[in-house]
């Protein structure tokens, strides 16, 4: 795609990486298809080319109006485009520029701005979030298991001959502990010792995706230097087991690349971070099979399949364990979570939700299993069928 983006913002980075995206989309169309929001609304502005014109007209200094960001706020940022692209357009990336710049050409009303700061606050501070989850208990997914729980103790500090860091995840803990307790528990029968990031390390994913660009980069440097000092002391990997996190820490590398102070530290960290499926594939796990052939259905995250690459990882997981996996239509598709996405546009979200739904629940699986804490509470959210991460059924 030819590009006729003015000189001064071609010398600045981010005009310079969005040409170099915007010159590799050959418009081609093939994304239409594996685009959700397209799917749904059957409008061009809310499929993948259509945003990438809506970019490139704003970065050319063509007019930018309130409805450009109304599109691009419909992304889900699920990045089922990226996997269908032949062309390897980086859609993602593209989009954050995009956003960030269509935002300053045409800023949010004051009472968007409100909410958007507000939730990203209270997502991200351990404190008020958990407190909230106290006062109205029937946010959580689930209590943690006491004998769960107790096991973990018990073992914490016995020698192990190898460890890891566990990202805790800053809404996790309070909203479904079993996750991160069962992650531990399968991680010390392996014979692995765990750190576990304390709640305030969040990723930075929440602040990246609501306009807190700044507030996301000062966590992002911060872990990196609690994360190093780990390795430093002995960590093998550091393990996400929320594909949410794991996604975002990933690409740590991508958003520092150009700070002469972190981007070398910003690719140790990329280089040690695994989700639990690929860490534990790697590993013997024959201790956790399975006799009985539980009725499993997996919904992969987008931000596991498309966002990490790691599409079909677990399901061989759970197959070489004993589980009956049943198949899923459109498995490509988003459950319409997308971080905060079901917050801010819920009639989409919820559309996307009960689509999921029927194609997870076509043959009547016992449970549905997942990998990401907020597709997890969105799908609950809509079925009485448990829905759990699959490191549970381990
Ligand atoms: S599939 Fe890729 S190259 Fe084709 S229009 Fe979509 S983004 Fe552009
Ligand atoms: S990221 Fe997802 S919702 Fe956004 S354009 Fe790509 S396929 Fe569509």
């Amino acid at each position: 795609m030819q590009t006729h983006i003015p000189v001064d913002l071609l010398k600045t980075e981010k005009g310079k990486t969005a040409d170099k995206i915007l010159r590799s989309c050959v418009h081609c169309g093939f994304c239409l298809s594996a685009c959700p929001t397209y799917g749904i609304l059957g409008d061009e502005l809310d499929s993948p080319r259509g945003r990438i014109y809506l970019i490139k007209n704003a970065l050319e200094g063509k007019q930018v109006t309130k409805n450009s960001l109304v599109h691009l706020d419909r992304c889900l940022t699920c990045r089922s485009c990226e996997t269908t692209c032949p062309s390897g357009v980086e859609y993602a990336h593209l989009l954050d520029i995009g956003r960030e710049f269509i935002e300053e050409k045409s800023p949010r009303s004051l009472p968007q701005r409100v909410m958007r700061w507000s939730v990203r606050k209270t997502l991200t501070s351990p404190t008020v979030f958990n407190t909230l989850t106290t006062l109205w208990p029937f946010a959580k997914h689930a209590p943690a298991n006491p004998k769960l729980k107790q096991l973990v103790k018990a073992a914490a500090n016995k020698p192990y001959p190898k460890q890891v860091l566990l990202i805790s995840g800053c809404v996790q803990p309070a909203l479904a502990p079993n996750i991160n307790l069962a992650t531990i528990n399968v991680l010390h029968k392996l014979g692995i010792g765990v750190i576990e990031t304390p709640q305030e390390q969040c990723c930075g994913a929440v602040d990246h995706h609501l306009s807190g660009a700044e507030d996301a980069l000062l966590k992002v440097k911060r872990n990196i230097d609690a994360w190093l000092s780990e390795l430093e002391h002995g960590a093998e990997a550091i393990i996400s087991n929320t594909s949410g996190c794991g996604v975002m820490i990933k690409d740590y590398a991508h958003l520092l690349r150009k700070d002469k102070q972190y981007a070398k530290k910003a690719q140790r960290i990329v280089e040690h971070t695994m989700d639990i499926s690929e860490y534990l594939v790697k590993q013997d796990l024959s201790q956790f099979k399975r006799p009985e052939n539980a009725d499993v259905v997996f919904h992969s995250p987008c931000t596991l399949q498309h966002g990490q690459k790691l599409a079909g990882l677990v399901e061989k997981t759970l197959i070489e364990l004993g589980f009956q996996l049943s198949p899923v239509q459109d498995a490509h598709l988003c459950c319409g979570s997308a971080g905060t996405y079901s917050l801010f546009q819920k009639k989409l979200a919820t559309e996307l939700r009960d689509n999921k739904l029927t194609n997870l629940l076509a043959n009547q699986p016992e449970i549905i299993a997942t990998a990401n804490i907020g597709c997890l509470m969105h799908l609950q959210s809509g079925t009485d069928k448990p829905v759990k991460h699959w490191i549970e059924l381990l």
